[in-house]
């Protein structure tokens, strides 16, 4: 009990000292964009949400695809496993995951490879990317006693240079983004700054932006209309994109977002489950905002590569869900039945995450994988 206190004081104090230095940093130096605000909130390394906090299952922020269900990695196992044989099976060849949380996501993956195909996992390299160290500890203790040895790496560039099979689940939305707002001058930089009452508020930058960013309806929408982009996004997918170019392989990225460009205010900061002020708990929600797939994929066949995107539903379901839900009830209580139900309408219904959650698959030209097409 004394021990949870202490820990709860030590955390206030962090967070209160993030709010009070990033205010101290505005009213030195001026206002700070979405991104740089978001950055140390997510990353500090005293106060960072990723750097300190725990923000997954029921006792934390936010719950995964992952975290709901074991079929969500075994899908995505088989989407590997067919990735691998469509390459003609190359060795070596490495098997990363991006920002992997728990680990939750990988060990249920080599899991499953273990059993379908266990060549895979002898012979993969698995390398787990990880900007936080001590979720890179979690990862490590969460994947000891599996199959695969794992190595862990700061960036996507310091993998070896192997045919890639990437997988990234809520990755990008946890990326800093930028936003721009329309003013009586023309498209504005959207800033964090202080008002009157010493608080956190928004207001107009001097920086514009790049015309041909803009959709086309960029003129005619009224004042106060929101944009976002995303540069740290972009550099992830143009580094992961010149990878499988150059040495082969496929990619596949899970995340909230919409398929087509569009304007909107899409910052949110979640906690404790329920949404909450972006201001608020610097350091103590996680913040995000949804993934623009449309500009992720004009990058990546920019580097002449195939990209598909589809709803989590859609994905799911083409690549068995159903069948796989039918599998492991078919010995199962009633109650064990439902559950498995629950997880699937979460994880690929319309009220769940299946409309809102998109898949995008990024590969080398011309290769057919489910559930887009079987591979022959
Ligand atoms: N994939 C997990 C966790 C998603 S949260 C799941 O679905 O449950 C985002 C994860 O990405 C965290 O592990 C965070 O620390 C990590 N992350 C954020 N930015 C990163 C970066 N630039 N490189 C690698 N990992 C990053």
């Amino acid at each position: 009990m004394g021990d949870v206190a202490r820990d709860t004081d030590r955390s206030c104090r962090r967070m209160s000292d993030l709010k009070d230095r990033l205010k101290r940093l505005i009213a030195a130096g001026g206002p700070i964009s979405v991104s740089e605000y978001m950055a140390a909130c997510l990353f500090d390394p005293e106060a960072g949400y990723y750097t300190t906090r725990e923000p997954f299952g029921t006792q934390g922020d936010f719950t995964t695809a992952p975290e709901i269900s074991q079929m969500y990695g075994e899908l995505l196992a088989v989407w590997a496993l067919a990735a691998w044989r469509e390459m003609d099976r190359p060795v070596p060849f490495v098997l990363g995951e991006i920002g992997p949380g728990r680990g939750t996501l990988m060990a249920d993956v080599l899991r499953t490879l273990n059993r379908l195909d266990p060549p895979f996992v002898i012979l993969g390299r698995i390398a787990m990317i990880e900007a936080s160290p001590r979720l890179a500890d979690i990862q490590r203790d969460r994947l000891a006693a599996g199959k695969g040895k794992p190595t862990w790496f700061d960036r996507v560039d310091d993998l070896p240079k192997l045919p890639l099979i990437l997988l990234g689940n809520e990755i990008f939305d946890a990326l800093p983004f930028r936003q721009f707002v329309k003013t009586a001058h023309g498209w504005r930089e959207r800033m964090v700054t202080l008002g009157d009452d010493g608080e956190f508020c928004f207001a107009a930058g001097m920086a514009g932006i790049e015309p041909s960013l803009l959709p086309p309806a960029a003129d005619t929408v009224p004042a106060g209309t929101i944009f976002e982009v995303a540069p740290a996004r972009d550099a992830l997918m143009s580094t992961v994109a010149a990878h499988i170019a150059k040495h082969g392989g496929a990619a596949l990225f899970a995340d909230y977002g919409h398929i087509e460009r569009a304007f909107g205010d899409t910052f949110q900061a979640l906690r404790a489950h329920a949404p909450c002020d972006v201001f608020e708990h610097p350091g103590e929600a996680d913040l995000t905002s949804h993934v623009d797939f449309a500009a992720l994929a004009t990058i990546a066949r920019g580097h002449g590569l195939d990209v598909q995107t589809v709803t989590q539903g859609e994905f799911l379901v083409g690549m068995g869900l159903l069948e796989r839900a039918g599998a492991l009830g078919a010995n199962a209580d009633q109650g064990a039945r439902d559950r498995l139900q629950a997880d699937v309408d979460r994880l690929a219904g319309p009220d769940g995450m299946g409309n809102l959650f998109k898949i995008m698959v990024v590969t080398r030209a011309g290769m057919k994988l489910p559930p887009f097409a079987r591979a022959d």
